[in-house]
């Protein structure tokens, strides 16, 4: 038997609701702070993210899916979703558009191969945003509030937002130089990675996992401390709007974040408690000023988040999120071979109509179909057989109540209809909709 590929999964049918309903609500949340919806390929040119993302990264250098096509091009399964939207925004000049700041939001499928644990997949599901056009501290602060209004509609609470700064170029060089002077005397007692790392990316040694706690790292300097006047005030900035939106957060000065195109303000939302098990971190951005211009686009500054939307999910299910259900509204009983084209008939029209509607397609018994009527969640069951045909009225029964109603079959969409929507409780204590909404 043929088994599904390591770090992937399948969505049953049954799991399906609750993925329709997180995807939902992040479209909802991003509607509100005005993100337009983007879909990019899911295979790049390798060049695309060895260009972004960095060739010493360990996503570049370690994970991602490449392949060869029969044109002898270079192509990669995208293991992120900036650098695509960047090469989106460059190639439909995007820049050019009549909103000079273009906030955009994409949710699909990523790959990286890594080793699969809880929480890490090598086929996983992101949902990012990215505005493109303003070099405005207030933007930064408004990506940070989009993503912590995000959890907020999922009702995950407990969450901790961390911010630093990386500063501008500069900034960046200037602590690049410190950093190196600081490391080199004991670099050798660092793990192999880090080693590396002194060459090719010295920041990414901050938040290794192995050494983050030798003195070696703790007492190294800090990107803040290298700000240029502009990149400090940058950063007042944003912590003054944070302040102001009533966002909670914490400055983690370690905090680097695992891509080379950050500047400025770098983010991650992490889950406190128990919520995802091993990996805490359910989100991550931060401001990468230069690299539209890097990929040969205009000089245009941008900010963004990717979530990982897998996670969410795993931290959904600890609090017994209810997704959408699979319920039907109406299962209709056919007795009898006669009565089947004026059942279908019917039952056309009502799915038409928008009515949830389910047949037996194995001529099963009566007591058969009653049994898979209840599997199936109905709402109503109607029977209909050659009497029914003959008078042109049905018997349609509520499920849940028991109550039981003969009509006319041309009344049954309106009857249905009608008993859907009619409140199940009475609502007169919830005007604002947060008991039914
Ligand atoms: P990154 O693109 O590495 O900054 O990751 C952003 C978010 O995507 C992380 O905070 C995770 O929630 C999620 N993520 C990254 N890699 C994986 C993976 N292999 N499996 C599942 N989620 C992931």
């Amino acid at each position: 038997m043929i088994q599904k590929m390591k770090g992937t999964y399948d969505i049953l049918p049954s799991e399906v609701g609750k993925w329709q309903a997180l995807e939902r609500k992040i479209r909802s949340v991003s509607k509100i702070y005005h993100y337009q919806e983007i879909r990019t390929p899911i295979f790049e040119n390798s060049d695309l993210f060895h260009r972004s993302v960095g060739e010493h990264t360990d996503i570049v250098s370690k994970e991602t899916y490449d392949f060869m096509d029969r044109g002898k091009r270079k192509n990669t399964l995208r293991p992120e979703g900036t650098a695509p939207v960047v090469r989106s925004y460059i190639e439909n000049k995007m820049y050019a558009d009549k909103l000079p700041v273009q906030k955009l939001f994409y949710m699909g499928p990523m790959f990286r191969y890594e080793r699969p644990q809880k929480g890490r997949f090598r086929q996983f599901v992101q949902f990012g945003a990215e505005a493109f056009g303003s070099n405005s501290p207030m933007l930064d602060a408004e990506v940070i509030a989009y993503a912590v209004s995000v959890l907020k509609a999922l009702k995950i609470k407990d969450v901790r937002v961390e911010i630093n700064s990386l500063g501008d170029e500069e900034s960046k060089m200037l602590y690049k130089e410190e950093l190196l002077k600081h490391l080199a005397p004991e670099i050798d007692t660092l793990c192999h990675d880090c080693q590396t790392r002194y060459q090719s990316n010295p920041l990414r040694i901050l938040d290794c996992k192995i050494d983050q706690d030798k003195p070696l790292l703790k007492e190294a300097p800090k990107p803040i401390d290298y700000l240029t006047k502009e990149a400090q005030s940058h950063f007042d900035e944003l912590i003054g709007y944070l302040d102001a939106m009533d966002i909670n957060y914490t400055i983690n000065n370690n905090l680097v974040r695992g891509l080379d195109y950050y500047t400025h303000t770098v983010f991650e939302v992490h889950l406190n408690g128990d919520l995802l098990g091993m990996q805490t971190a359910i989100c991550g951005g931060g401001r990468y000023n230069d690299l539209v211009k890097s990929l040969d686009g205009p000089d245009i500054p941008a900010v963004g988040f990717a979530f990982g939307v897998d996670r969410l999910m795993t931290a959904l299910d600890a609090i017994d999120f209810q997704g959408d259900d699979d319920d039907i509204h109406l299962y209709l009983m056919i007795l009898g071979e006669e009565q089947k084209a004026e059942a279908m008939k019917l039952v056309q029209r009502l799915r038409i109509g928008g009515i949830l509607t389910d047949v037996d397609f194995l001529d099963k018994s009566m007591k058969a179909q009653f049994k898979l009527a209840d599997r199936m969640n109905a709402r109503f069951v109607a029977i209909y057989g050659a009497q029914e045909r003959i008078d042109g009225e049905i018997n349609v029964k509520n499920q849940k109540t028991g109550e039981e109603h003969r009509i006319s079959t041309k009344k049954l969409y309106t009857h249905i209809l009608t008993e859907l929507t009619k409140p199940s409780h009475d609502c007169e204590d919830c005007e604002d909709g947060t008991c039914c909404g």
